[in-house]
This record gives C-alpha cells, structure tokens and sequence, in this order.
C-alpha cells in the first residue's frame, strides 16, 4: 500500500435534511500541504454507480483524481499550496440534490480557490454545458363526487393539473430557448366514474444559468396557481429549499486543462464542442468556486451515458488509457496553478464579478 501523506476525514457533518445516500458514511475530505502558504486546488472524486452499474463510468471519475492527487503527492514537498481531494458520493440523485449540495452546505469545500473534476463522454471537452435545475411536486385536492349522476357537488383535481400543463404550454412561447420544463403527471384519479379528489403535477425546470432557472420556476409556480383558482381545487407546494445550480465557466482555467490534454498527444479530432445538455450537482460547486469539468473520451462518437453500452466502454482498455491521461491533465493544472498564483488570481477576478451579476451567459 502507497501512503501518499494527506491527512484523511470521513463521517463528514451534512444538514440533517439533505442526508441521503449514505453521504456523511462514503463521503470524504483529504488534505495535503505544500511547503508554504498558496493557492488551495480542490479535486473532486465521484464513485456512485446506477442500477445497471457504472454506466456513468464515475468509477473512472475517481480514478482519475486519484491518479492526479498521487502525482501531486509526489511534489508537494517542494511546492506551496494545498490539494484537497473530496469524495462526493451520490451525484445521480438528480433533481433532488446530490452529494455535492449536501457536502458544499456543510463547508467541506471551505477554502479552495478552483475546483477540478472528470467525466467520461464521447469526446474531449471542457466546456459541457451544465443547466440548472430545480423540482416541483403541485398536489391538488378537489372533492370527490359521482362523475354522472352528481358531478356539480365535486372538484376535479386532475382539471388543476391539466391547467398548469396547459398553461405550461402557453408560457413556452416566451422563455429563453435554453430553458426546459418538462413534467409528468404521478396521481390522475382512480376511477373513471369518480371525480377525481387527489391529482399531482410533477415537474423539474432547467436552464444555462440559474438566475433565469429561477425566474422560469416562479412562472411555473404561478401556472399551478392560476390552476387552483381557476378548478377550486386546492394546491399544496412547498419549494424545495435547494436547487441545482449552473457553473460560472471562465475561459481563462478551461484553456489551461485543455493546453494540457493537448500537450499530453490527445489528437485535435477527439476534442469537440459538447452539444447535450444535462444537469449535475457538481453545477453547485462550480457556481460557488471556479470549476473545470474535464470531459474525456472512452467510447465513440454519440455513445449516450447511463446505457449498457457506455457501462462496457467504462471497463475497457481504451478507457483506462484515457483515465491516466485525464488525470495527468488535471495534475498538471492543479500544479501550474499551484506554481503561478497570479493565474489562480486572475481566474478569480474574472469569476466574482460574473457571480456577482448573477451569472447570465
Ligand atoms: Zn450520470
């Protein structure tokens, strides 16, 4: 066994409310200082699997940074700054939060000035478009009656539903292209005959910045609300307290991760705009602190994540091949950062201001 000297916390403390996924259990924090103060470069490591296994292939995400932190382990005794490397376990947890909400909230990212990460795909790239997310969950509640012979003594709650869909349908035509709302319905009614008494509404927004993720999710309150009076029925909603944010990209750091994937021989072809959209906790964190995703490729050319075949791709050969040299990349920016605190300086001057003015791209 290598010791490679960082100093190693578990059980890390996380707001009672967004414990999930055994977090404060598998979640960790390690630590390692240089010779002096500098900058503080965080790695993130992600390990959590779906059903059909890794067919996000995070396991290589961890891999990764591993191999990162080790090589950065080797020079810290000559160098100044910190590196810390933080686990953060269940990131598919999806519109819900992910570990990363829960882990940020408890302060274990305190102190770093740049944040880097991994991530399988079908090509190199470090500028993924990551949107930002948040849930809604509208329960109505009418009055039950027979739906032939007295249907004038009760209120349909699947007609509140129907609205807000409606309604949803209409505010499309003027929000931003980038934005999406999409629902489904969980509760209908139960029987034909019957008017419906209990009907849900389930829906998650997203867009490129989450000030305008924000601003869309109040419209779409305001549809289940126009719903309600609108059937009598009455809504129950409570926001949920956390949502998932979008990274603030400066072009400054994702040029120096991808100067190094290029200095490291990985061919101009493999290196791609990203044209997908998703969401990801990890969009928390690089809302709080400058991030970089380094997407890197183990499989072809528009194989989709959380399939059979990505989980294949995730074991293979090439993708180990991949994993070494997207955690060479990542050590060698954590180290030229390290190295140059003026780089770290200017990315941070550019990120504040961008955060300040609430992050519009
Ligand atoms: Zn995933």
């Amino acid at each position: 066994m290598v010791r490679l000297g960082f100093k190693v916390t578990g059980d890390l403390k996380v707001p009672p409310d967004l414990v999930t996924g055994g977090i404060s259990k598998t979640g960790f924090r390690a630590e390692l200082k240089g010779n002096g103060p500098g900058p503080t470069i965080t790695i993130m490591l992600e390990y959590d699997a779906l059903p059909n296994g890794h067919s996000c292939g995070h396991n290589l995400i961890a891999t990764s940074g591993l191999l990162a932190a080790a090589g950065l382990a080797a020079v810290m005794p000559e160098t100044s700054g910190r590196i810390l490397v933080i686990g953060t376990p269940d990131e598919e947890r999806g519109s819900l939060g992910g570990g990363k909400v829960a882990l940020l909230e408890g302060g274990h990212f305190e102190g770093s000035d740049i944040v880097l990460i991994t991530h399988p795909g079908d090509r190199w790239n470090v500028d993924q478009r990551v949107l930002a997310m948040k849930h809604a969950l509208f329960t109505f509640r009418g009055v039950s009656a027979h739906a032939a012979s007295a249907p004038y003594k009760g209120i349909n709650a699947l007609n509140a539903v129907i609205l807000t869909f409606n309604a949803v349908d209409m505010l499309r035509e003027h929000l931003r292209q980038d934005v999406r709302i999409h629902g489904i319905i969980p509760k209908v009614g139960e029987a034909v005959n019957a008017v419906p008494d209990l009907a849900q509404g389930e829906f998650a927004v997203r867009a490129l910045d989450t000030a305008t993720m924000d601003l869309a999710y109040q419209k779409l309150v305001n549809c289940a609300k126009a719903a309600e009076l609108a059937s009598g029925a009455k809504l129950e909603f409570s926001e949920p307290r956390v949502a998932l944010e979008a990274p603030i990209p400066v072009p400054f750091l994702l040029s120096l991760v991808m100067n190094n994937v290029k200095l490291l021989g990985v061919s101009a072809e493999d290196i791609r705009d990203k044209d997908d959209l998703a969401s990801s906790d990890l969009g928390n964190v690089g809302h709080a602190y400058p991030t970089v995703n380094l997407t890197f490729k183990i499989a072809p050319d528009g194989t989709a994540a959380h399939w059979d075949v990505f989980r294949e791709a995730a074991s293979s050969d090439e993708a180990w091949k991949a994993t070494t040299i997207a955690g060479k990349a990542i050590a060698l920016t954590a180290y030229e950062l390290l190295t140059h605190p003026d780089k770290v300086k200017q990315i941070q001057e550019t990120f504040k201001p961008l955060k300040n003015k609430g992050d519009k791209r």
